[in-house]
Protein backbone atom coordinates (compact mmCIF):
# COMPACT_ATOMS: atom_id res chain seq x y z
CA UNK A 1 0.00 0.00 0.00
CA UNK A 2 0.71 3.77 -0.71
CA UNK A 3 3.33 5.13 1.98
CA UNK A 4 4.46 1.62 3.22
CA UNK A 5 8.65 1.28 3.33
CA UNK A 6 9.76 -2.42 2.60
CA UNK A 7 9.68 -3.26 6.03
CA UNK A 8 6.17 -2.00 6.68
CA UNK A 9 5.14 -4.27 3.52
CA UNK A 10 6.76 -7.39 4.78
CA UNK A 11 5.21 -7.47 8.56
CA UNK A 12 1.80 -6.44 7.03
CA UNK A 13 2.35 -9.77 4.90
CA UNK A 14 3.71 -12.05 8.09
CA UNK A 15 0.84 -10.48 9.90
CA UNK A 16 -1.69 -11.47 7.55
CA UNK A 17 0.06 -14.99 7.08
CA UNK A 18 -0.40 -15.68 10.87
CA UNK A 19 -3.59 -14.12 11.07
CA UNK A 20 -4.75 -16.95 8.89
CA UNK A 21 -2.69 -19.69 10.43
CA UNK A 22 -4.38 -18.45 13.88
CA UNK A 23 -7.85 -18.39 12.16
CA UNK A 24 -7.10 -22.26 10.72
CA UNK A 25 -5.53 -23.41 14.19
CA UNK A 26 -8.65 -21.80 15.95
CA UNK A 27 -10.95 -23.95 13.98
CA UNK A 28 -9.00 -27.42 14.20
CA UNK A 29 -9.33 -26.32 18.17
CA UNK A 30 -13.16 -25.63 18.64
CA UNK A 31 -13.92 -29.16 17.07
CA UNK A 32 -11.61 -30.97 19.12
CA UNK A 33 -12.81 -28.53 22.79
CA UNK A 34 -16.19 -30.00 21.42
CA UNK A 35 -15.11 -33.64 22.00
CA UNK A 36 -12.76 -32.76 25.36
CA UNK A 37 -15.68 -30.95 26.54
CA UNK A 38 -13.38 -28.12 27.03
CA UNK A 39 -16.31 -25.84 27.22
CA UNK A 40 -17.71 -24.48 30.39
CA UNK A 41 -20.80 -22.43 31.57
CA UNK A 42 -21.30 -19.24 34.06
CA UNK A 43 -25.14 -18.07 35.15
CA UNK A 44 -25.66 -14.61 35.51
CA UNK A 45 -28.71 -13.59 37.57
CA UNK A 46 -31.32 -11.98 36.29
CA UNK A 47 -33.38 -10.43 38.96
CA UNK A 48 -36.67 -8.79 39.76
CA UNK A 49 -36.58 -5.07 40.17
CA UNK A 50 -39.03 -4.63 42.67
CA UNK A 51 -37.43 -6.97 45.13
CA UNK A 52 -34.07 -8.22 44.10
CA UNK A 53 -34.95 -11.74 43.83
CA UNK A 54 -33.32 -13.55 41.16
CA UNK A 55 -36.16 -15.39 39.13
CA UNK A 56 -33.50 -16.55 36.20
CA UNK A 57 -29.99 -17.04 35.16
CA UNK A 58 -28.14 -16.87 31.83
CA UNK A 59 -26.05 -18.89 30.65
CA UNK A 60 -22.87 -17.71 29.70
CA UNK A 61 -20.15 -20.12 27.63
CA UNK A 62 -16.36 -20.44 29.03
CA UNK A 63 -13.38 -22.33 26.73
CA UNK A 64 -11.28 -24.04 28.87
CA UNK A 65 -8.42 -23.76 26.36
CA UNK A 66 -5.40 -26.09 26.70
CA UNK A 67 -2.72 -23.30 26.56
CA UNK A 68 -4.53 -19.61 26.87
CA UNK A 69 -6.37 -20.34 29.68
CA UNK A 70 -9.93 -19.52 30.59
CA UNK A 71 -11.60 -17.79 27.53
CA UNK A 72 -14.99 -15.88 27.18
CA UNK A 73 -17.32 -15.68 23.85
CA UNK A 74 -15.16 -12.37 22.41
CA UNK A 75 -12.46 -14.96 21.85
CA UNK A 76 -14.11 -17.78 19.49
CA UNK A 77 -17.77 -17.36 19.17
CA UNK A 78 -17.16 -15.18 16.07
CA UNK A 79 -14.84 -17.58 14.58
CA UNK A 80 -17.08 -20.74 16.20
CA UNK A 81 -20.17 -18.66 13.92
CA UNK A 82 -18.11 -18.81 11.06
CA UNK A 83 -16.81 -22.68 10.95
CA UNK A 84 -19.96 -23.97 12.01
CA UNK A 85 -18.36 -25.21 14.96
CA UNK A 86 -21.22 -23.16 17.01
CA UNK A 87 -24.20 -25.23 16.24
CA UNK A 88 -22.12 -28.33 18.23
CA UNK A 89 -21.46 -26.00 20.81
CA UNK A 90 -24.64 -24.75 21.15
CA UNK A 91 -26.28 -28.38 21.36
CA UNK A 92 -23.74 -29.08 24.01
CA UNK A 93 -24.61 -25.59 26.09
CA UNK A 94 -28.71 -26.06 25.63
CA UNK A 95 -27.89 -29.37 26.98
CA UNK A 96 -26.02 -28.21 29.69
CA UNK A 97 -27.84 -25.51 30.65
CA UNK A 98 -31.00 -27.60 31.21
CA UNK A 99 -29.53 -30.72 32.92
CA UNK A 100 -28.19 -27.61 35.58
CA UNK A 101 -31.29 -26.03 35.63
CA UNK A 102 -32.91 -29.80 36.66
CA UNK A 103 -30.66 -30.40 39.05
CA UNK A 104 -31.28 -27.02 40.82
CA UNK A 105 -34.99 -27.51 40.88
CA UNK A 106 -34.18 -30.56 42.48
CA UNK A 107 -31.94 -29.84 45.20
CA UNK A 108 -34.05 -26.74 46.02
CA UNK A 109 -38.17 -26.84 45.46
CA UNK A 110 -38.32 -23.48 46.48
CA UNK A 111 -35.95 -22.14 44.52
CA UNK A 112 -37.01 -18.38 43.36
CA UNK A 113 -35.51 -19.90 40.33
CA UNK A 114 -38.07 -20.14 37.56
CA UNK A 115 -35.92 -20.33 34.49
CA UNK A 116 -32.64 -20.47 32.37
CA UNK A 117 -31.81 -18.02 29.34
CA UNK A 118 -29.80 -19.87 26.97
CA UNK A 119 -28.34 -17.74 24.01
CA UNK A 120 -29.17 -19.63 19.94
CA UNK A 121 -26.69 -18.18 17.67
CA UNK A 122 -28.68 -17.50 14.34
CA UNK A 123 -27.04 -20.82 12.38
CA UNK A 124 -27.97 -22.76 15.70
CA UNK A 125 -31.20 -21.70 15.01
CA UNK A 126 -31.45 -22.51 11.07
CA UNK A 127 -30.64 -25.52 11.08
CA UNK A 128 -33.88 -27.65 9.70
CA UNK A 129 -34.05 -29.57 12.91
CA UNK A 130 -33.58 -26.90 15.17
CA UNK A 131 -36.90 -26.98 17.05
CA UNK A 132 -36.57 -31.11 16.86
CA UNK A 133 -32.78 -30.42 18.90
CA UNK A 134 -34.57 -28.44 21.41
CA UNK A 135 -37.52 -31.15 22.54
CA UNK A 136 -35.13 -33.49 22.40
CA UNK A 137 -32.84 -31.83 24.80
CA UNK A 138 -35.84 -30.88 27.34
CA UNK A 139 -36.57 -34.81 27.24
CA UNK A 140 -32.70 -35.65 27.70
CA UNK A 141 -32.51 -33.14 30.73
CA UNK A 142 -36.03 -34.12 32.14
CA UNK A 143 -36.90 -30.44 32.10
CA UNK A 144 -40.00 -28.37 31.77
CA UNK A 145 -40.75 -26.06 28.46
CA UNK A 146 -42.08 -23.60 31.20
CA UNK A 147 -38.00 -23.46 32.54
CA UNK A 148 -36.43 -22.50 28.77
CA UNK A 149 -35.97 -19.08 27.44
CA UNK A 150 -34.36 -18.74 24.21
CA UNK A 151 -32.08 -15.65 23.40
CA UNK A 152 -32.18 -14.96 19.40
CA UNK A 153 -30.81 -11.66 18.13
CA UNK A 154 -32.60 -9.40 15.48
CA UNK A 155 -30.60 -10.38 12.37
CA UNK A 156 -32.33 -13.55 12.08
CA UNK A 157 -35.67 -11.62 11.31
CA UNK A 158 -33.61 -10.50 8.18
CA UNK A 159 -33.41 -13.53 6.24
CA UNK A 160 -36.14 -16.17 5.91
CA UNK A 161 -38.34 -14.43 7.85
CA UNK A 162 -41.48 -17.09 7.36
CA UNK A 163 -39.94 -19.93 8.46
CA UNK A 164 -38.38 -17.93 11.42
CA UNK A 165 -41.63 -17.19 12.37
CA UNK A 166 -43.18 -20.44 11.92
CA UNK A 167 -40.33 -22.09 14.33
CA UNK A 168 -40.91 -19.32 16.48
CA UNK A 169 -44.39 -20.27 16.90
CA UNK A 170 -43.72 -23.95 17.09
CA UNK A 171 -41.42 -23.82 20.31
CA UNK A 172 -43.71 -21.41 22.23
CA UNK A 173 -46.41 -23.78 21.28
CA UNK A 174 -44.54 -26.07 23.27
CA UNK A 175 -43.83 -23.95 26.18
CA UNK A 176 -40.57 -22.55 25.56
CA UNK A 177 -40.41 -18.77 25.95
CA UNK A 178 -38.33 -16.26 23.27
CA UNK A 179 -36.27 -13.54 23.78
CA UNK A 180 -34.83 -10.96 21.49
CA UNK A 181 -31.67 -10.28 22.82
CA UNK A 182 -29.85 -7.44 22.36
CA UNK A 183 -32.36 -4.90 21.56
CA UNK A 184 -31.79 -1.57 20.13
CA UNK A 185 -28.36 -2.72 18.49
CA UNK A 186 -29.42 -4.55 14.82
CA UNK A 187 -31.18 -3.57 12.32
CA UNK A 188 -34.18 -3.74 14.26
CA UNK A 189 -37.15 -1.01 13.78
CA UNK A 190 -40.00 -1.53 16.50
CA UNK A 191 -42.38 -2.51 13.89
CA UNK A 192 -40.52 -6.40 13.86
CA UNK A 193 -41.79 -6.81 17.53
CA UNK A 194 -45.08 -6.74 16.03
CA UNK A 195 -44.46 -9.60 13.78
CA UNK A 196 -42.02 -11.35 15.91
CA UNK A 197 -43.51 -14.32 18.24
CA UNK A 198 -41.81 -13.08 21.10
CA UNK A 199 -42.19 -12.75 24.80
CA UNK A 200 -39.20 -10.83 26.22
CA UNK A 201 -37.22 -8.03 25.15
CA UNK A 202 -33.66 -7.30 26.47
CA UNK A 203 -32.46 -3.82 26.22
CA UNK A 204 -28.52 -3.91 25.52
CA UNK A 205 -26.67 -2.32 27.96
CA UNK A 206 -25.95 0.48 25.36
CA UNK A 207 -29.56 1.95 25.99
CA UNK A 208 -28.87 1.36 29.76
CA UNK A 209 -25.49 3.52 30.19
CA UNK A 210 -26.82 6.29 29.68
CA UNK A 211 -29.64 6.22 31.06
CA UNK A 212 -29.17 8.40 33.95
CA UNK A 213 -27.18 11.29 32.04
CA UNK A 214 -28.97 11.69 28.76
CA UNK A 215 -32.17 12.81 28.85
CA UNK A 216 -33.32 11.70 25.63
CA UNK A 217 -31.81 8.15 26.22
CA UNK A 218 -34.11 7.91 29.25
CA UNK A 219 -36.98 9.13 27.12
CA UNK A 220 -36.30 6.90 24.45
CA UNK A 221 -35.87 3.75 26.73
CA UNK A 222 -39.25 5.10 28.64
CA UNK A 223 -40.95 5.04 25.49
CA UNK A 224 -39.51 1.34 24.85
CA UNK A 225 -40.22 0.20 27.87
CA UNK A 226 -44.36 1.24 27.75
CA UNK A 227 -43.96 -0.19 24.02
CA UNK A 228 -43.40 -3.54 25.44
CA UNK A 229 -45.80 -3.22 28.08
CA UNK A 230 -48.60 -2.47 25.71
CA UNK A 231 -47.35 -5.58 23.17
CA UNK A 232 -47.44 -8.06 26.50
CA UNK A 233 -43.60 -8.39 25.92
CA UNK A 234 -41.73 -8.53 29.64
CA UNK A 235 -38.10 -6.45 29.14
CA UNK A 236 -34.87 -7.33 30.68
CA UNK A 237 -32.56 -4.22 31.09
CA UNK A 238 -28.81 -5.19 30.72
CA UNK A 239 -25.61 -3.72 32.02
CA UNK A 240 -27.37 -2.13 35.10
CA UNK A 241 -24.06 -1.15 37.16
CA UNK A 242 -25.57 1.47 38.88
CA UNK A 243 -27.80 1.85 41.63
CA UNK A 244 -29.76 4.56 40.50
CA UNK A 245 -29.87 2.79 36.83
CA UNK A 246 -32.07 0.27 38.46
CA UNK A 247 -33.88 2.86 40.62
CA UNK A 248 -34.81 4.70 36.81
CA UNK A 249 -35.67 1.31 35.38
CA UNK A 250 -38.25 0.58 38.15
CA UNK A 251 -39.63 3.75 37.98
CA UNK A 252 -40.67 3.27 34.12
CA UNK A 253 -41.99 0.43 34.75
CA UNK A 254 -38.94 -2.33 33.42
CA UNK A 255 -39.87 -4.97 35.88
CA UNK A 256 -36.57 -7.17 35.20
CA UNK A 257 -32.63 -6.91 35.17
CA UNK A 258 -29.29 -8.07 34.88
CA UNK A 259 -25.85 -6.61 35.38
CA UNK A 260 -22.56 -6.07 37.45
CA UNK A 261 -24.74 -4.38 40.15
CA UNK A 262 -26.34 -7.47 41.04
CA UNK A 263 -24.12 -10.18 40.03
CA UNK A 264 -21.22 -11.18 37.78
CA UNK A 265 -21.32 -14.06 35.89
CA UNK A 266 -21.14 -17.29 38.56
CA UNK A 267 -19.68 -20.66 38.12
CA UNK A 268 -22.79 -23.11 39.43
CA UNK A 269 -21.79 -23.35 42.83
CA UNK A 270 -22.55 -20.21 43.88
CA UNK A 271 -26.21 -19.63 42.55
CA UNK A 272 -28.00 -21.99 45.09
CA UNK A 273 -27.13 -19.66 47.80
CA UNK A 274 -28.73 -16.07 45.80
CA UNK A 275 -31.41 -18.45 44.82
CA UNK A 276 -33.02 -19.70 48.27
CA UNK A 277 -36.10 -18.36 48.86
CA UNK A 278 -34.92 -17.36 52.84
CA UNK A 279 -31.85 -15.96 52.47
CA UNK A 280 -29.16 -14.61 55.21
CA UNK A 281 -29.31 -10.73 55.51
P1 LIG B 1 -24.89 -11.20 25.76
O1 LIG B 1 -25.83 -12.28 25.38
O2 LIG B 1 -25.36 -9.80 25.56
O3 LIG B 1 -24.50 -11.49 27.27
C1 LIG B 1 -24.26 -10.48 28.21
C2 LIG B 1 -22.80 -10.16 28.28
O4 LIG B 1 -22.65 -8.94 29.01
C3 LIG B 1 -21.97 -11.19 29.03
O5 LIG B 1 -20.66 -11.19 28.47
C4 LIG B 1 -21.95 -10.62 30.44
O6 LIG B 1 -20.86 -11.07 31.21
C5 LIG B 1 -21.85 -9.15 30.15
N1 LIG B 1 -22.38 -8.32 31.22
C6 LIG B 1 -23.41 -8.60 32.04
N2 LIG B 1 -23.66 -7.58 32.90
C7 LIG B 1 -22.74 -6.62 32.62
C8 LIG B 1 -22.47 -5.32 33.18
O7 LIG B 1 -23.12 -4.84 34.11
N3 LIG B 1 -21.45 -4.62 32.63
C9 LIG B 1 -20.71 -5.11 31.60
N4 LIG B 1 -19.72 -4.37 31.11
N5 LIG B 1 -20.94 -6.33 31.03
C10 LIG B 1 -21.95 -7.08 31.55
P2 LIG B 1 -19.93 -12.51 28.00
O8 LIG B 1 -20.21 -13.63 28.94
O9 LIG B 1 -18.53 -12.14 27.70
O10 LIG B 1 -20.69 -12.87 26.65
C11 LIG B 1 -20.56 -12.07 25.52
C12 LIG B 1 -21.48 -12.50 24.42
O11 LIG B 1 -21.13 -13.78 23.91
C13 LIG B 1 -22.93 -12.64 24.87
O12 LIG B 1 -23.51 -11.37 24.95
C14 LIG B 1 -23.48 -13.50 23.77
O13 LIG B 1 -23.79 -12.73 22.63
C15 LIG B 1 -22.31 -14.39 23.45
N6 LIG B 1 -22.50 -15.70 24.11
C16 LIG B 1 -22.27 -16.05 25.39
N7 LIG B 1 -22.59 -17.35 25.60
C17 LIG B 1 -23.04 -17.83 24.43
C18 LIG B 1 -23.54 -19.11 23.99
O14 LIG B 1 -23.67 -20.09 24.74
N8 LIG B 1 -23.92 -19.21 22.66
C19 LIG B 1 -23.84 -18.15 21.82
N9 LIG B 1 -24.23 -18.31 20.55
N10 LIG B 1 -23.38 -16.95 22.19
C20 LIG B 1 -22.98 -16.78 23.48
CA1 LIG C 1 -27.74 -13.01 25.75
CA1 LIG D 1 -27.60 -9.34 25.49
CA1 LIG E 1 -24.91 -7.45 24.63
Amino acid sequence: AKGMGKGDWQRYQSDLASAMVQRLEMRTQLHEAIEDEQFMLQYQPIVELADQRVTGVEALVRWQHPTRGLLGPFHFVEAAEESGAIVGIGAWVLGEALRQFAAWKAADPDTTLRYVSVNVSPRQFRAADFVEQVRAALIEADARPEWLLLEITESLVLKDADKVVQDLRALRAMGVRVAIDDFGTGYSSLSYLRQMPVDVLKLDKSFIDDILTSRQQHALVDAIVTLAGNLDLAVVAEGIEEPGQMLALDAMGCHYGQGYHFARPLWPADIPAMTASVRPA
